[in-house]
């Protein structure tokens, strides 16, 4: 009995130990079979390797391995057998696979809906967080549409065009020192935006529409300083949109993971992959304690094909070799975690990502 009651403090007391060190999880029961909210973290570039290489350096104590559901997801582009991000965001975003350099279009070029899009349609409230510039390809995916995703400029002024409600990230440049000289942050600032390039200015409880553009270009690395913007972001987030009772659609993006792999640099890989799984952790609290949010993870591709070729759990040490300096076609994992998590079992295509969560929401 005494066992019980100290157990029983200690997950409350401690939220993250239900998932942390727990792999395979316990399954929960949830208060509906269908999801209110969706939470979907992307790791750019994150493979198993840099799932692993992560766990190493947590020394086992990781959130995203203690996610009870797990499966896998089929890259490939509609152009190529290794996707860019942007067809591999727009395939997690649309359910369409696109041409690689692609965003928010079909292969002809049409514009397809997101789930960002629908999600706002149906009155859901939505968000949009990542560490690269908000108008890079990944987030871009679920608000823009355009064949060529440099076209950062074009992409900024989509963010006009949907009534997404919260963005963070960097990219200001792209709003406010334009070659066409538009000033899109007065623009935002008479949609009610709060626009800030820092979030302590920001009054989490007085904010409900918010345009956090907190560095010119990208966000430092974590080597860097960035410290803790991914989790605090995540978690400022999730208070502003979860107070819509009709749910939330958000995609949080860990844009560096990728980065890592393109330098072949470990420490780079598996110091993005902890800040990345820092943000999940904030994800599932969230989650855990409101019963009606289905949490994902999974990544648009892996990058560097990333082997670890020796470390130790016990000293958090990992050491690695990669293939090349660019993306690989090998599939990438998928952790689901809430009401709805066991569809995302087995192997799946990226695209069956999109189709299954658009049904759970019931759209
Ligand atoms: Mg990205
Ligand atoms: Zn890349």
């Amino acid at each position: 009995m005494r066992t019980l009651v100290i157990s029983i403090i200690l997950s409350t007391l401690l939220l993250p130990a239900l998932f942390a060190g727990n792999p395979g999880g316990k399954t929960k029961t949830f208060k509906s079979k269908h999801p209110k909210n969706i939470i979907l973290l992307i790791g750019d570039g994150m493979g198993t390797a840099q799932v692993y290489a992560g766990y190493t350096a947590k020394k086992g104590i990781m959130n995203i391995t203690g996610m009870p559901v797990s499966g896998f997801s089929i890259t490939y582009s509609a152009s190529d057998y290794i996707t860019d991000s942007g067809a591999g965001g727009t395939a997690l975003a649309t359910g369409v696979k696109a041409k690689n350099y692609s965003i928010g279009v079909d292969t002809s070029g049409k514009p397809v809906k997101s789930i960002l899009e629908i999600a706002e349609d149906r009155g859901l409230s939505t968000a949009l967080v990542a560490t690269s510039a908000i108008t890079h390809a990944t987030p871009a995916s679920f608000i823009a549409h355009t064949s060529n995703r440099s076209k950062y400029a074009d992409i900024a002024f989509d963010f006009l065009k949907t009534d997404v409600d919260v963005f963070i990230g960097g990219g200001y440049n792209h709003f406010a020192r334009r070659a066409d000289s538009l000033n899109l942050v007065d623009s935002l600032k008479a949609r009610g935006y709060l626009v800030t390039r820092d979030l302590k200015n920001v009054n989490v409880t007085s904010t409900t529409r918010l345009a956090a553009l907190l560095a010119d270009e990208h966000m430092p690395p974590m080597s860097k300083g960035r410290g803790d913007m991914l989790p605090d972001a995540t978690q400022m987030a999730l208070e502003i949109i979860s107070r819509n009772n009709k749910g939330f659609f958000i995609m949080i993006e860990g844009s560096q993971i990728d980065w890592g792999g393109h330098d072949n640099d470990v420490k780079y890989v598996v110091s993005e992959m902890v800040d990345f799984d820092n943000a999940v952790g904030k994800a599932l609290q969230f989650a855990a304690k409101d019963g009606e949010t289905l949490v994902l993870v999974t990544a648009d591709h892996e990058t560097g094909g990333f082997g670890i070729t020796g470390g130790s759990i016990a000293k958090g040490d990992v050491q690695g070799a990669f293939l090349t300096k660019d993306h690989t076609a090998t599939m990438v994992p998928v952790f689901a975690y809430g009401p709805g998590s066991e569809r995302f079992t087995g192997v799946q295509d990226n695209t069956d990502i999109f189709k299954k969560c658009v049904e759970l929401l019931g759209f």
